[in-house]
């Protein structure tokens, strides 16, 4: 187990913020984690568990714990109905682990390639894109509960996966610490190509379509359209895309007849956040440090010496703006962190 006291957490964050926390443990195996619960019984005090820093927005130093999970490793661990079920460690980095799937001729994960961060961290927050959620292709997430050290296993349907959510958000799950996930991937399903710009690129071709081939096409889609976080600090889209009743989407349809929508299964309607964000004018509007990315007005960037309180004060404008043009309240995507641990934009 490796530990840094007083540690800068800048190089350890997509966002590159300079915060610090009062101690780091990098955990790479089932011993280290054995050693850190006993430590954290010792040497009580405020706890974060991190992967690769990519949603997460620290707004202070933290007065507390970090514990990077590093554990590593992934294999096939059986099949099932048709399909395969391949078992990856949670310290692992998840474009990686996707990629490798890809190169063995396994489709399933394609769609959600080249994003940052790490395997234990895609159930959290129902890691998606491209059309696809992560959490339609997980079998169970396996875990320790921080508190008591007990492992626990949960099924898909255990882990209530929603847009963008899950179980493992609420405050009250907050010490189950994610070790493994065990992914179930279909033998034989046609590439997932509905998303709009995969119809662009593939066009016509969807028959003669392999999961390598999606893979590149989303990487290189994402590549052209996001900001690399290591030329220029970012975590994806700052915001949630809000889902409203038909009624709200009607209303707001009236009178921004362009405003993209998009009904949901369970009948809500997906509004296009950026969109909002871009109509109010504020791409490229900066606080301090942090920026409105001149092109991806969903993403918040830090262009150059961004504080957590830059992004707050960015993040709270931004809200204002599209809650007063549009009347819909912006749900910040990641998590926010301040010297206690895990806040919201209300309370922050
Ligand atoms: C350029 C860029 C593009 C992105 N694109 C997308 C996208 O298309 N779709 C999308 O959904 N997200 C996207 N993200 C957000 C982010 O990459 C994902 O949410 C990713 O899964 C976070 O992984 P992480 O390991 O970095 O998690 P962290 O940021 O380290 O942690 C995120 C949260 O998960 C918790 N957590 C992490 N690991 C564990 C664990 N093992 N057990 C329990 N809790 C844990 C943390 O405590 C924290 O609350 C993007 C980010 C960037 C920078």
């Amino acid at each position: 187990m490796q530990r840094f006291v007083e540690v800068d957490l800048s190089s350890w964050t997509t966002l590159g913020v300079p915060v610090r926390a009062q101690e780091l443990l990098v955990l790479e195996d089932e011993a280290d984690i054995a050693r850190w619960l006993e430590r954290r019984k010792a040497a009580p005090m405020p706890e974060l568990v991190l992967g690769g820093g990519s949603n997460v927005v620290f707004l202070e130093d933290f007065a507390g714990r970090v514990v990077r999970l590093a554990t590593r490793g992934y294999e096939l661990v059986g099949e099932e109905g048709g399909a395969r079920l391949v078992r990856a460690a949670g310290g692992e980095p998840w474009d990686g682990f996707v990629r490798w799937c890809v190169t063995q001729g396994w489709g399933g994960l394609e769609n959600l390639a080249a994003i940052p961060g790490s395997v234990g961290a895609v159930p959290v927050q129902n890691v998606g894109a491209y059309g696809l959620e992560v959490g339609e292709r997980i079998a169970w997430v396996e875990g320790v509960d921080r508190d008591t050290g007990l492992a626990w296993t949960l099924s898909a349907d255990e882990c209530g996966f929603g847009y963008r959510t899950s179980r493992f958000k609420a405050a009250e799950e907050s010490s189950r610490v994610i070790t493994a996930v065990v992914f179930r991937l279909p033998r034989d399903e046609p590439p997932r190509l509905d998303y709009p710009d995969l119809q662009r690129w593939f066009g016509g071709r969807a028959q003669r379509v392999s999961p390598a081939d999606v893979y590149a096409a989303v990487a290189e889609i994402r590549a052209r359209k996001l900001p690399d976080p290591r030329v220029q600090g970012n975590v994806g889209s700052f915001f949630k895309n809000p889902l409203v009743s038909p009624a709200v989407a009607e209303r707001l349809a009236a009178l921004h007849p362009d405003l993209p929508r998009h009904p949901q299964p369970d009948g809500r309607v997906k509004l296009a956040a950026g969109w909002m964000i871009e109509r109010c004018g504020l791409k490229g509007v900066r606080e301090g440090g942090a920026m409105v990315h001149e092109r991806q007005a969903l993403v918040l960037c830090n262009a150059g010496g961004a504080t957590g309180a830059d992004f707050l004060a960015l993040a709270r404008r931004v809200r204002e703006a599209v809650a007063e043009r549009f009347g819909v309240e912006l749900e910040v995507e990641p998590v926010l962190v301040g010297r206690e641990g895990v806040r919201s934009l209300e309370r922050a």
